[in-house]
């Protein structure tokens, strides 16, 4: 996949999933998580509608992945570009989900410490598997415009 056809995916997506509005920006670097490399990751604002999206350059055929990320995607798909197509869901999901975080955030703001440490982990968790089970469902739907 090159560089214009993974920002066309990103556009794509961003309008079916409501987020036309939405400022997204597309950089090409080595995104981390938790100390680690990985494919792609999204900041969003916490009041605008906007974010960034940081795809590892290997995605449009810049640079090589790590061998342990690159032997994730043959695991988890056919071909590469769905996989990175269903990464791109899953991190415009994130900012489809971001005011609902927010409300978390404020919740998670009025407990004890120790309770906070329990509702954070949990809240994550909660975001994250609710985003890739929608992301793998979203990407089987019909290719209709
Ligand atoms: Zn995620």
């Amino acid at each position: 996949m090159d560089e214009q056809a993974l920002r066309d995916l990103v556009t794509l997506w961003q309008n079916r999933l409501g987020l036309d509005h939405w400022e997204v920006v597309v950089k090409f670097a080595e995104p981390e998580l938790d100390g680690r490399t990985c494919v792609m990751k999204v900041d969003r604002s916490h009041y605008y509608d906007h974010a960034t999206i940081t795809v590892h350059p290997a995605a449009i055929g810049k640079g090589e992945l790590p061998a342990s990320i690159e032997r994730d995607i043959l695991d988890q798909a056919s071909d590469h570009t769905a996989f990175y197509e269903r990464t791109i869901v899953h991190e415009l999901l994130h900012c489809c989900l971001r005011d609902l975080m927010e409300a978390g955030e404020l919740v998670g703001d009025q407990l004890h410490r120790d309770v906070r440490a329990v509702w954070d982990e949990a809240w994550r968790r909660a975001e994250e598997a609710t985003v890739e089970r929608l992301a793998k469902a979203l990407i089987l739907l019909p290719k209709g415009v």
